[in-house]
């Protein structure tokens, strides 16, 4: 028993050890993606600009802290920050939302999320940021501006909420898939079995993963740079050449991986109580 819980103590160790937070408030070039898809995000914590038209649409808020990297990139890009008519979020955690509030009171955007994540997105405890929800969402429903459609997938487990946001962008003649993960990552510390809280979360995981596999991706993009490739895939980019976000085979390789990742603790977690 002891040695059991030694190794907890180690994985769980290990897997926070690997938790990389040094690109977080890095600032980041601001660029094109493909179409009319824009990163203005950190280095790390994902921010994607839809422009249409009719006014932005921004995915993440960050922290209040990379407001000013925010705001900036969107200028550098040519577009105004006043100009963000939606706000979306991948998940309610403050790496990706604990802006919303400030964002949507300067801008006027009209925040939009998912129905089990709106009471985080509500909530004043600390680091939440208590937003107002102007419009709430349920798997597959439609998100639309000046033309441009982004559809909201329910991917829960990494939370109940946890939104995987599709939609198709024109480029040079070609329309392109493009799905941003809202997280497939099972946290340190994530109870899988006999979470009271959650009950069902090892099971909203299992339909996370089929629901990833089942969509065409061409452009492969998500909450965290780091779960696509962001910072060599930018390098590549500017060497010319074809799209490096355009990666259908990363995008099924890093399903797989993280699909394999959660059973692995699944089984571990399952093992550990059943002795
Ligand atoms: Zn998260």
């Amino acid at each position: 028993m002891i040695r059991r819980a030694l190794f907890s103590i180690l994985i769980f160790a290990a897997a926070l050890l690997a938790q990389d937070k040094s690109d977080w408030h890095r600032e980041f070039p601001a660029f094109r993606i493909a179409g009319n898809l824009y990163y203005v995000g950190t280095a790390d914590l994902a921010v994607y600009l839809i422009h249409t038209p009719q006014g932005n649409i921004l995915i993440n808020s960050d922290y209040e802290q990379d407001l000013p990297l925010i705001r900036a990139s969107i200028q550098k890009l040519g577009f105004k920050y006043n100009d963000t008519r939606i706000l979306l979020i991948s998940h309610a955690h403050g790496d990706h939302d604990a802006a919303t509030g400030v964002i949507r009171k300067e801008t006027g955007a009209k925040l939009m999320m998912m129905e089990p994540d709106v009471a985080e997105e509500r909530s004043t405890a600390r680091g939440r940021p208590g937003a107002h929800v102007d419009r709430i969402l349920h798997d597959g429903e439609i998100v639309e501006l000046g033309g441009s459609k982004l559809t909201a997938r329910l991917t829960p487990g990494h939370t109940k909420g946890c939104t995987t946001w599709t939609m198709q962008v024109e480029e040079g003649g070609r329309r392109l898939n493009a799905v941003i993960i809202g997280s497939p990552n099972v946290n340190p510390g994530y109870i899988l079995v006999g979470n009271t809280k959650y009950p069902q979360i090892a099971q909203d995981y299992v339909k996370t993963f089929a629901l990833l596999k089942s969509l065409p991706c061409d452009l492969f993009l998500g909450a965290h740079g780091a779960y696509f490739g962001l910072k060599a895939k930018y390098e590549k980019m500017k060497t010319g050449g074809p799209n490096p976000f355009i990666d259908p085979d990363g995008y099924r390789a890093y399903v797989a991986e993280r699909e394999n990742a959660f059973h692995k603790e699944w089984d571990h977690q399952q093992k550990s109580n059943g002795s």
